[in-house]
């Protein structure tokens, strides 16, 4: 029997139903991913966004060994991922044997058949064994004739920011536009959410999925911008002074291949703030030196969604004077008022000319860059609400904030 473990339901609140989600990845499976394994009980694949394993061995009619690799030969940060499909002949029960080539298992397995409804195994059905860098992990599975995914964390591919995105679009202070490609081709889609009766000229930028399997980060980002474009008084007040650039997936090729880290030319890519050698972030780069040669707009905050092993914001230290004026530490100690029962970690610091979002957006632009990471394995209804309550501390600051010199409208 399925154990009636965590349920999780996303984005219930805008009812997207991202059936494509789990389609097959023709693209991936006529390249580079090695072929499934097959047994008379069961077959394993990974031909499908986000899928991802080096190479898949038999151990028995129902016990199989995958081999779990990074996407490249260079530095690697150790976020494992791992993806993975069973479709089995009848009900059965198989082991999985997960093997690390660098760094370890680290993500708690969770499993779906539609994609959408994800539960955390069982601890019984997971046994990790071995220190740190060298533990790997056996997944023991219920199988029957449906299609089980099991991922390192909920599968969160390019369908399903489309299909958000289309139901955001609907609402009219929502405009979404191509920002440009991926070096693999993949749309990297621009989300401008202002009130459409004025002309906003303070800019609020949002960044997601720089790093593919950083999925809380993105758990966190939905509801966020969801707040944003929410019918309250404050989100009104908000979107007629601010317009918020927002880019959720500037990595989905990445994010399709199922990489730990990089994007396809091997590059970190919150590393690549400043030299901008990778299409992806010179697409951001170039969207905040229009914003900053714009006359009448001005970039008030940055801040760029992640994932680590906590809850924390890594953020410009308040000794170092930003425009808007200590909007950080305001921000968060009213978003800290609003979660009595949470706490509020910040972690300040900062080092000139790193390449990097937070960095950048400082050294280059004044504006307080924050890096917003949640847990890896934060609860997920508690994210929802991360991300809402701290969307509306971020209005209410923003909107306590004087307005810059240069925003005054022109008389007419
Ligand atoms: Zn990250």
């Amino acid at each position: 029997m399925r154990m009636p473990a965590m349920i999780i339901g996303l984005f219930l609140s805008l009812g997207v139903m991202p059936s494509s989600a789990l389609a097959n990845n023709s693209e991936r499976a006529s390249t580079d991913a090695p072929s499934g394994c097959q047994t008379e009980t069961a077959r394993i694949d990974q031909n499908f966004p986000t899928g991802a394993y080096q190479s898949c061995e038999v151990n028995g009619n129902k016990s199989f060994k995958l081999t779990i690799a990074p996407e490249d030969e260079g530095d690697i940060n150790c976020s494992a991922w791992y993806a993975f499909r069973v479709n089995a002949a009848r009900k059965a029960r198989i082991t999985v044997d997960l093997d690390y080539t660098k760094c370890g298992h680290r993500y708690w397995p969770k499993t779906s058949t539609d994609g959408v409804n994800w539960e955390f195994m069982k601890p019984k059905y997971v046994k990790v064994e071995g220190e740190r860098g060298e533990r790997s992990a056996r997944l023991t599975l219920k199988v029957d004739e449906t299609p089980l995914f099991v991922a390192a964390q909920e599968i969160f591919p390019p369908s399903i920011y489309d299909a958000w995105l289309d139901k955001l679009e609907q609402m009219s202070s929502a405009t979404v536009s191509l920002l440009g490609r991926s070096a693999q081709g993949r749309k990297i889609e621009l989300l401008r959410i202002a009130d459409p009766e004025t002309t906003p000229r303070e800019t609020v930028v949002l960044v997601g999925r720089q790093h593919p399997p950083e999925v809380t980060g993105a758990l966190a980002m939905l509801p966020f911008v969801e707040t944003i474009m929410g019918e309250s008084d404050l989100a009104k007040a908000y979107r007629s002074r601010f317009e918020t650039l927002a880019v959720p997936l500037l990595n989905p090729d990445g994010v399709v291949h199922g990489h730990w880290r990089h994007n396809t030319g091997g590059v970190d890519l919150n590393r690549d703030w400043g030299p901008f050698t990778q299409p992806e972030t010179r697409l951001l780069g170039n969207m905040l030196k229009w914003i900053e040669d714009d006359p009448v707009r001005d970039m008030r905050v940055l801040i760029d969604f992640h994932s680590t092993n906590r809850d924390v914001f890594y953020t410009i230290p308040d000794e170092l004077p930003t425009d808007p004026e200590l909007f950080t530490k305001k921000w968060l100690e009213l978003y800290q008022e609003r979660m009595p029962d949470y706490e509020v970690n910040r972690d300040a610091r900062h080092t000139e000319g790193r390449p990097i979002s937070k960095a950048h957006a400082f050294d280059v632009y004044g504006a307080p860059g924050i890096t917003f990471e949640i847990g890896d394995d934060t609860d997920r209804k508690l994210i929802k609400r991360i991300g809402r309550e701290s969307a509306i501390a971020m209005m209410e600051t923003l909107l306590q904030t004087p307005e810059p010199a240069n925003s005054v409208p022109t008389e007419k």
